[in-house]
């Protein structure tokens, strides 16, 4: 069972909060936004992936860490 990770990149600030709590998820790119590592799906605004049940918290605290609110997680 996974968790359905939406990650809208274009607007990411570069906190680096999520690449911080959950460092298997996200990496900082070149241009100073996040990126998910492992990307399933991908269209002009969001990027999607999945996530073990067992790093529900880590990837919680992204979605609600993050201060512009473009990290899902369900
Ligand atoms: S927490 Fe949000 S704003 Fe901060 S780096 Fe991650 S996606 Fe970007």
């Amino acid at each position: 069972m996974f968790l359905k990770i939406a990650h809208k990149k274009p607007e990411c600030i570069g906190c680096m909060l999520c690449a911080e709590v959950a460092p298997e998820y996200w990496v900082m790119d070149e241009d100073g936004e996040a990126q998910l590592i492992n990307v399933s799906r991908e269209d002009k605004t969001f990027q999607y992936g999945e996530g073990l049940e067992s790093d529900r918290k880590i990837l919680k605290e992204a979605e609600t860490g993050c201060p512009v609110n473009i990290i899902r997680v369900e």
